[in-house]
C-alpha cells in the first residue's frame, strides 16, 4: 500500500508550478482552472467573463489571479504572460483554451466572412498569441509545457460549422508545428481534443441543449459521458512531469468517436 506521503504527492502533480489558463473563467477552463490550483499549482485565469473569472478564482485552493484578456488582442496576452510572471516568478504551463463556435450556419452560401474570421481570430489566432509570449518567457527558461484546446472537429468534418472545423484542424497543425521548433529548447507542446462536452455554455448554446446538457449525445462508448474534469484531467497530464516526453500530440478525449465510421460499422452498436 502507498504511504500518505506518496499519496499526497501524486494528488499534487503541479506543486511549485505556475498555470495561465485563457477561458478559464468557465467550461473546460475553469474545471482545469479547479484541478490545477487542487494539484498545487499557482494558477492566472484570462478570459473577458470578468466577474465569472473572479468568482472561480475565490474558489480556488492555492494562490490564483484573475485578468481580463481578450485572446485576439496580443496587447492583452501580453500582459498576461507578463502578470503570471511577475506575481509568481515564471511561467510552467500555458493552456491555450479559449474558443467559441461562432453562428450555426452549415449553408456555405449563407456564412459571412467576417463570422468566419471571427472564429479563427479566438480559436487560431488567440493560440498564436498565447504560444508566442508564453515561448517569449519559456524559451529562457528552457522548459515550458503549451497545451491547446483541439476539438474532435480538428479530426473530422461535419460535426460543426467550416470556420470551427477549420479553425480545430488548424490548431492540431500548430501544435505540432510549433512542438517542433521548441523540441530542442525542452518546451513542450501538446493538443488536447474533446468530443462534446455538453455541459458547457459554449455546447449548450451550439447544440440548443437544455440547461442541464440533458440531452442524447451519440456516445459509442457507453456508461459514460464526457465532463468537462475529463478534459481537465487531459491538461493535468500534459502539464505535468508525467508527460515529459510526450510533444507534438493530439490527446484525444472522445470515447472513441473518431475511430467510429457509423455508417460503416460490422460491430453492434445498439448493445
Ligand atoms: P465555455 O464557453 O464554457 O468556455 C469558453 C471560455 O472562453 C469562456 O469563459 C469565454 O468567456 C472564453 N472566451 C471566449 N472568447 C474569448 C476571447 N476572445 N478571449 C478570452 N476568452 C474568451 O466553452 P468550453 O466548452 O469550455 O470551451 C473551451 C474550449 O474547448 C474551446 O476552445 C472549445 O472550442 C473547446 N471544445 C469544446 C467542446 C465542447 O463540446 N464543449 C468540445 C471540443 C472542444
Amino acid at each position: 500500500m502507498a504511504t500518505p506521503s506518496l499519496v499526497s504527492a501524486a494528488m499534487r502533480r503541479l506543486e511549485g508550478k505556475v498555470a495561465l489558463i485563457t477561458g478559464g473563467a468557465s467550461g473546460i477552463g475553469e474545471a482545469t482552472a479547479r484541478l490545477f490550483s487542487k494539484s498545487g499549482a499557482k494558477v492566472v485565469i484570462a478570459d473577458i467573463q470578468d466577474d465569472l473569472g473572479h468568482s472561480v478564482c475565490k474558489e480556488l485552493d492555492a494562490a490564483s489571479s484573475y485578468i481580463h484578456c481578450d485572446v485576439t488582442n496580443e496587447q492583452h496576452v501580453e500582459n498576461a504572460v507578463n502578470t503570471a510572471v511577475s506575481k509568481y516568478g515564471k511561467l510552467d504551463i500555458m493552456f491555450n483554451n479559449a474558443g467559441i463556435t461562432g453562428v450555426n450556419k452549415t449553408n456555405i452560401l449563407e456564412n459571412q466572412k467576417h463570422e468566419f474570421e471571427q472564429v479563427l481570430s479566438v480559436n487560431v489566432v488567440g493560440p498564436f498569441l498565447g504560444t508566442k509570449h508564453a515561448a517569449r518567457v519559456m524559451i529562457p527558461a528552457r522548459s515550458g509545457s503549451i497545451i491547446n484546446t483541439a476539438s474532435i472537429c480538428g479530426i473530422t468534418g461535419g460535426v460543426a460549422s467550416h470556420a470551427y472545423t477549420s479553425s480545430k484542424h488548424a490548431v492540431v497543425g500548430f501544435t505540432k508545428s510549433t512542438a517542433v521548433e521548441f523540441g530542442p529548447i525542452g518546451i513542450r507542446v501538446n493538443c488536447i481534443s474533446p468530443y462534446i462536452v455538453a455541459s458547457t455554455p459554449l455546447a449548450r448554446d451550439f447544440f440548443k441543449f437544455d440547461e442541464n446538457g440533458g440531452i442524447d449525445v451519440y456516445n459509442n462508448l457507453k456508461g459514460s459521458n464526457l465532463e468537462p474534469i475529463d478534459v481537465a484531467e487531459a491538461a493535468l497530464y500534459l502539464g505535468s512531469d508525467a508527460s515529459k516526453f510526450v510533444t507534438g500530440h493530439n490527446l484525444v478525449v472522445d470515447g472513441g468517436f473518431t475511430v467510429l465510421n457509423a455508417g460503416f460499422c460490422i460491430y453492434d452498436q445498439s448493445a
